[in-house]
């Protein structure tokens, strides 16, 4: 990366904030940041010092724009692997911004998104899985994907993946040899390539169970609430969200349109749906809003169903119940500061018609009895749909999740490979070349999560530590 420009970018986000930091990387940091400098700081970034306090000037003009900390970073030894300087100045609008154009005019060039990280992933200081985690780092809603992405940075992920790599490309120069020397041992070398590779099949296919667990963490789960109206849906969903409430939005259209907001229980993100009621429509606009409801429900992951523990329960309501049976769901019995009782024994009694004994669902289908005035219920309420939503999904500390669609496919698509490989091992006369390509684009797709190919130089490192003809 010797030829690569110098880069600068603010790093901090917009707004009012004490510090703001412009960050540089590229072979002329510290020259961009020295026409930035007074003497006495130049003098200082000559010396070798890594870290201290300067004013920043206008490089043209010679202006004073601002002063703060500067910290200079020698390649390797930095993020991306180059060198870099980060200037340390004021926040608001207008200093981040002056201290950016001083760094241009300079000669440092603007950085596009995400160009740090790249360099960083170029120079080898970090590897696809880890740069891609940076951003889920960044980015997380709930602090289950927070912690998940952290545990991904560390190379969690990336350790189970390359050990996979390795594992195939040993394989593919015990295969190598095979074709070499067919006469040598061969059947103990074929034991040893099949043992490699279901080991590798099986490992794979424990990671790829993972994606379940991966994509409750980074998309959360859809709640969508149901029920007639004035049941007191919108109360609960207020009252659901409390404090905690993290974003609403209105999606635009009628007045009757679905509010969705976020929440998070126990690290998982919970993306409570508010939607119209379900009634037969009175008018045109009321019956837009029914049919969006109507589809709000088909793409819920788990309902809320709510009833008005006032009011006896109505044919629709009792539909609700029945398309409800099929799918994990979760039966709220509102205003229980005034409510006599009946609506909830009814429930229950509906409920146990469906649960066929079985525990855990009964557990999950018990009608649980809320008050959005007194707040009652509320936090069972929550504590129900979290393991509503989080029902057959399993967590496993041990395996990181995979929690990117790309994860998934690459490492679906090893599988072919791997299982025609199997077979092919298995035949009598297994052909090491067929086993040694499939093998081969195995590994390529493995190695695709970590954002390398297997090219040859690999290769040749992998070989060059086996003895030939031992
Ligand atoms: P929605 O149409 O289903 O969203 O129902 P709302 O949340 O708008 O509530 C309908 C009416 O029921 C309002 O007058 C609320 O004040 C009242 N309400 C809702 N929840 C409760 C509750 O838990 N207790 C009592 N006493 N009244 C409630």
């Amino acid at each position: 990366m010797s030829t690569s420009s110098t880069i600068a970018a603010i790093a901090t986000p917009p707004g009012l904030g004490a510090l703001s930091i412009v960050r540089l990387s590229g072979p002329e940091s510290r020259t961009v940041a020295r026409r930035l400098l007074p003497s006495r700081a130049r003098r200082l970034l000559e010396a070798g010092r890594i870290r201290f306090f300067s004013s920043f000037h206008d490089p043209i003009t010679g202006e004073r724009i601002d002063e703060g900390l500067v910290h200079v970073f020698v390649a390797p030894e930095s993020f991306t692997g180059e060198d870099g300087v980060e200037l340390h100045g004021h926040g608001g609008r207008i200093a981040p911004e002056r201290l950016l154009a001083a760094t241009l005019a300079a000669g440092a060039v603007v950085a596009g998104p995400g160009a740090f990280a790249r360099r960083a992933l170029l120079n080898g200081k970090l590897d696809l899985l880890q740069a891609e985690a940076i951003l889920d780092v960044i980015e997380a809603r709930s602090e289950g994907l927070h912690r998940q992405a952290v545990y991904q940075l560390a190379g969690a992920l990336s350790r189970r993946i390359e050990e996979l790599r390795r594992t195939l490309l040993e394989t593919l120069a015990i295969l190598e040899l095979q074709i070499d020397f067919p006469e040598e041992e061969a059947a103990d070398a074929a034991q040893d390539v099949s043992a490699r590779v279901r080991s590798v099949r099986e490992q794979v296919a424990t990671l790829l169970g993972s994606y379940a667990a991966g994509g409750v963490l980074r998309h959360g789960v859809r709640v969508v609430i149901a029920g007639r109206p004035n049941v007191g849906k919108s109360s609960l969903f207020n009252c659901l969200l409390g404090e905690e409430r993290a974003i609403v939005t209105r999606h635009p259209g009628t007045t009757r349109d679905a509010i969705e907001a976020e929440m998070s229980v126990d690290g998982i993100l919970l993306r409570l749906v508010d939607t119209a009621g379900i009634r037969e429509a009175r008018d045109e606009v009321e019956a837009i809003g029914v049919e969006l409801a109507r589809r709000q429900l088909e793409a819920a992951q788990v309902l809320l169903i709510v009833l008005d523990g006032t009011v006896t329960v109505a044919p629709e309501e009792e539909r609700l119940l029945e398309d409800a049976r099929a799918r994990p769901h979760v039966i709220a019995v509102t205003k229980s500061d005034v409510a006599e009782g009946d609506v909830y024994d009814y429930c229950c009694s509906y409920m146990s018609k469906s649960v066929n004994g079985d525990q855990s669902s009964e557990a999950l289908a018990r009608p649980i009895q809320t008050s959005a005035v007194t707040g009652q219920g509320r936090e069972e309420l929550l504590r129900t749909l979290l393991r509503a939503a989080t029902e057959g999904v399993r967590f496993d500390a041990r395996t990181p999740a995979l929690t990117r669609l790309r994860h998934k496919q690459l490492l679906e698509s090893s599988l072919p490979p791997l299982d025609r490989a199997l077979e092919e091992l298995g035949s009598v006369r297994a052909a090491p070349e067929k086993v040694a390509a499939d093998v081969k684009d195995a590994a390529d797709a493995v190695a695709g999560l970590l954002g390398a190919v297997t090219s040859e130089d690999v290769l040749e490192e992998i070989f060059s530590s086996f003895c030939i003809g031992k």
